[in-house]
């Protein structure tokens, strides 16, 4: 009999707690999960932001080619509700550069891929979204084009842009994390996609031979880049594979990443733009 306080206030915590985890003003945030009627509802009334992931298919060391795609796709899961936006579909297909003479890589022309993101950004403001935020998974010249492209739509459409190079972003979260600096499939973004999906990250395979340090500016380059992990400074950013640190990465980067957008979008509204 006196366990039934106790009992009754664990079920209570269960209950408030299993309401937590659920409660959402959508039943979804992936446009392409959630139904018409329930978009028309929501779009742009009570969500006005969309996250639209970027990537591209290219070797990354001893993790998924399609890594550039993965990190954005997960991050905007990750922070959707916190940053109040729903997610576009991840355009998978980017403009790859000097690791394109890979094993499954895919380069996308900068003339095809112009056009065909610029389209995708004005679908989205189409169908009602004012704050279009590009989490970009990959550099190189697709930097460049989206934020071009981002910033062509804004002033045309009238809308707010914002384009998020997220491993540059969080270099100092890298810093923090693992006490040195990444690289392109270092040990940083090869502990992002470990924190997502294990199994994607084939350690065996591995070895330091693997990377090689990026060229100062200037100094040479290689095409195709001989290996497809490319240190930003020598000596650093090896990956080494550990499951609580890229726990923690994952973590942080997501927490730096979502205060990026409020912080953005707060000062785009006080702005009155
Ligand atoms: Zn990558």
């Amino acid at each position: 009999m006196k366990y039934l306080p106790l009992l009754f206030i664990l079920t209570a915590a269960m209950a408030v707690g299993i309401f937590a985890q659920s409660a959402d003003i959508v039943t979804t945030r992936e446009m392409d999960r959630i139904n018409w009627m329930e978009f028309g509802e929501t779009v742009p009334s009570k969500i006005d932001t969309v996250l639209l992931p970027t990537g591209t298919l290219e070797p990354h060391g001893v993790v998924n080619n399609g890594a550039d795609n993965t990190a954005p796709a997960a991050m905007a899961k990750a922070i959707a509700k916190q940053t109040n936006a729903m997610i576009a579909p991840t355009l998978p297909y980017g403009i790859t550069g000097s690791l394109e003479g890979y094993p499954g890589a895919f380069r996308i022309s900068e003339k095809a891929y112009r056009p065909f993101v610029k389209e995708i950004i004005e679908g989205l403001v189409k169908n009602g979204f004012r704050n279009i935020i590009i989490l970009n998974g990959h550099g190189g010249g697709q930097t460049a084009v989206l934020q071009s492209v981002a910033e062509e739509v804004a002033i045309e459409k009238r809308v707010r842009t914002l384009v998020i190079n997220w491993w540059s972003f969080a270099s100092d979260v890298t810093q923090e994390v693992f006490g040195e600096d990444g690289g392109h499939a270092g040990w940083n973004e090869t502990a992002y996609i470990q924190a997502i999906d294990a199994t994607l990250v084939d350690q065996k395979r591995y070895n330091d031979d693997l990377a090689t340090p990026f060229p100062r500016s200037g100094t040479w380059a290689a095409f195709p880049f001989p290996s497809s992990i490319g240190l930003y400074k020598e000596g650093e950013g090896y990956p080494k594979f550990d499951q609580k640190k890229a726990d923690e990465y994952f973590r942080k980067v997501n927490e730096k990443v979502a205060a990026l957008i409020i912080e953005v979008r707060r000062k785009w509204d006080m702005a009155k733009l």
